[in-house]
């Protein structure tokens, strides 16, 4: 009996799992090699995602925004001017499951008249009843000791309900401390020189 050959149905496919939180993470530490190497600041690259449809709602690096800016700061302010709302309102036009990638720890100190990333993370789900607000921070790295002694950035997010959750990638603490560092004075002890191989 000849072969018969039906005609073949469209495959289903199935497309890779939307990007990964290390591909996230490498997406932040683009945006960071943006910011101008300085001294006196680390080169952070920051994304706000939409966790339930995989969507980058906001993209933002150290010193991107006018003025002294994070990259976190900077991710909130241009939700606020896309929305056309306050910075303090940014809350309201997140979804329900909004997420934060920092290449780095989120600040919970600042000089005198800038407030703490920390604190803009947690004022968004301030008093919210609709529980709107970030709801994970994934981190590339905890802040080194440079030019705070300790950052409790971490500790603050979990204790208000926020999980933090440190991405792990081959290479990546290497990268993101050396994009971060890279307008720094290099000494013999700086992680930035561990990366300087080539
Ligand atoms: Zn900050």
């Amino acid at each position: 009996m000849k072969a018969h050959h039906t005609p073949l149905r469209p495959m289903p496919t199935i497309t890779s799992p939307s990007p990964s939180p290390v591909e996230y993470m490498r997406q932040a530490l683009e945006l960071a090699q943006k910011s101008t190497p300085k001294p006196t600041n680390y080169r952070v690259g920051a994304l706000v995602v939409d966790a339930t449809i995989n969507t980058v709602l906001a993209t933002g690096y150290t010193l991107e925004c006018e003025g002294n800016t994070h990259a976190e700061q900077s991710c909130f302010i241009k939700l606020a001017r896309e929305h056309n709302v306050s910075e303090e309102e940014v809350g309201a036009v997140l979804p329900e499951k909004a997420v934060l990638y920092t290449t780095m720890e989120p600040c919970s100190q600042r000089s005198v008249g800038n407030v703490p990333c920390v604190e803009r993370i947690l004022g968004l789900g301030k008093g919210r009843e609709d529980g709107k607000g970030i709801k994970t921070v994934y981190v590339g790295v905890l802040e080194p000791d440079t030019f705070v002694r300790e950052n409790t950035g971490r500790g603050r997010l979990e204790a208000a309900g926020i999980q933090v959750v440190l991405v792990e990638g081959e290479g990546l603490v290497q990268d993101i401390l050396s994009v971060a560092t890279a307008g720094h004075v290099r000494t013999d002890n700086d992680s930035a020189t561990a990366t300087g191989t080539a």
